[in-house]
C-alpha cells in the first residue's frame, strides 16, 4: 500500500509499505477518513533527519475493521466494524493506561500513531484491538477522525476547563480544534467569542454559534473581549493557535478568577505571577482526551446533532498529499481529510 510521509523541510512523498498484518492482539483497520491535524505541520515543517525509517503521517484514522489477528475476542471486533481509534497505546496495567490515557503510560514510551508507529495517511492502519472504539451509525468516519484529535482535544479541554455553562469563553484559533472548542462549548451552553486572523474562519465560527468575532488584526484582543464583557473580561479562555501572541492576548482577556486552558503546541507563555496571582488566575493545559472520553466526544456530538462535518473544506486523494498540506500549512481555511 502506499502512504504519506514528510521527509522534512516542507517536503511530502508517497512512499511504498507492506500491507499490514494483524500480529496477536492486533486489528488492522481500513482507513475510511484520515483528518490533517494541525500538529502535523510541526512533523511538516521539521528539518530532514537522515537515515531514519520514516512513518506514515496521520494520527486521525477512521474506518473499518479488515483484519483481526489472533487472541482477539469476537465481542471486541469484527470484520466490518465501524470503528474510531485512539491513537496512542502504551503497556495497558498500569493507572493511566487503565483509566484511558495510554498516552500518559507511565510503563513505557507510548506508541503514538504518526510518531513512533505508522499513522493513518494509507489505506490501512494497524492497531491493538483495544485502541479501537465503536464508531456511532449516525457519525460519519470524517466525524470519527475528528474526534479522534481535532475535536477530541477541544472536548478534553473544555473538560479541564469545568462548567463552561452560562460562562463567556473566548476561544484563541478558530482552526479544526479551536472551531470545534466553538462548537462544542456552545452547546455546553457556554457564550463563545471566536478569536483568528483569517476572516473565512471567524465567519465559519459564527456558523458554529460563537456570539462574538474579534480578529486581531484589527483590534487588541483583551481590549474586544472586555469592551464584549462589560469591562470584566471572560471567566473562560481556551488557547489553540499555539502562538505566543495569541495565548498572550488570552491571558490578558481573562477576568478576575478567570480560568485558561492551552491546547495549542508551541507557544511560549510567559506570565508574571505578581499580576497573576492578583488576579486568582487558574492556568492549566490539555492533552487531547482519554478512549473513555473519546467516546464520551462522540455521542455527544451524534445526541445534538452537531455538524463536525462541517469543520471540513476538503478532501483529498493518498496523490494530493503534497497540494494538500501546502494548502493546509496555510492555515486560514478548514480542516482537510484524505479518503484513500
Ligand atoms: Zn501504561
Ligand atoms: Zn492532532
Amino acid at each position: 500500500m502506499k502512504g504519506i510521509v514528510f521527509p522534512g523541510n516542507d517536503r511530502v512523498e508517497l512512499r511504498e509499505f507492506q500491507d499490514p498484518e494483524p500480529g496477536y492482539g492486533e486489528v488492522v483497520v481500513g482507513v475510511r477518513a484520515s483528518g490533517m491535524c494541525g500538529s502535523d505541520l510541526h512533523a511538516y515543517h521539521a528539518p530532514a533527519a537522515d537515515g531514519q525509517d520514516l512513518v506514515i503521517e496521520g494520527h486521525e484514522p477512521c474506518g473499518v475493521v479488515e483484519k483481526i489477528g489472533e487472541g482477539v475476542p469476537s465481542h471486541v471486533a469484527q470484520v466490518g466494524d465501524r470503528v474510531m481509534i485512539h491513537h496512542y497505546w502504551g503497556c495497558g496495567t498500569c493507572s493511566e493506561c487503565r483509566s484511558g490515557w495510554s498516552q500518559l503510560c507511565t510503563s513505557m514510551e507510548p506508541r503514538i500513531s504518526s510518531v513512533n508507529e505508522h499513522g493513518g495517511h494509507a489505506s490501512m492502519i494497524k492497531v491493538p484491538a483495544a485502541q479501537i472504539l465503536p464508531l456511532p451509525d449516525e457519525l460519519s468516519f470524517k466525524a470519527g477522525a475528528a474526534i479522534a484529535c481535532g475535536t477530541g482535544t477541544a472536548w478534553g479541554a473544555l473538560l479541564r476547563l469545568g462548567d463552561v455553562g452560562g460562562k463567556t469563553l473566548v476561544v484563541v484559533g478558530q482552526g479544526p480544534v479551536g472551531a470545534s472548542a466553538t462548537m462544542l462549548g456552545v452547546a455546553l451552553g457556554a457564550r463563545v467569542i471566536a478569536v483568528d486572523l483569517s476572516d473565512a474562519r471567524l465567519q465559519k465560527a459564527l456558523t458554529f454559534g460563537a456570539d462574538a468575532v474579534v480578529n486581531p488584526a484589527n483590534e487588541d484582543v483583551a481590549d474586544a473581549v472586555r469592551r464584549l464583557t462589560g469591562g470584566t473580561g471572560a471567566e473562560l479562555m481556551m488557547e489553540t493557535s499555539g502562538n505566543s501572541r495569541g495565548a498572550q492576548s488570552g491571558i490578558d482577556s481573562l477576568a478576575i478568577w478567570g480560568r485558561g486552558c492551552f491546547v495549542g503546541v508551541g507557544a511560549d507563555v510567559h506570565f508574571n505571577t505578581r499580576d497573576t496571582l492578583r488576579r486568582q488566575l487558574t492556568l492549566l493545559t490539555s492533552w487531547t482526551m482519554s478512549t473513555v472520553e473519546q467516546m464520551r466526544c462522540a455521542r455527544f456530538v451524534m445526541e445534538r446533532n452537531l455538524p463536525v462535518d462541517d469543520l471540513f473544506t476538503h478532501t483529498w486523494s493518498l496523490g494530493d498529499a503534497e497540494d494538500a498540506y501546502r494548502w493546509f500549512s496555510e492555515q486560514t481555511d478548514g480542516k482537510g481529510a484524505f479518503v484513500p
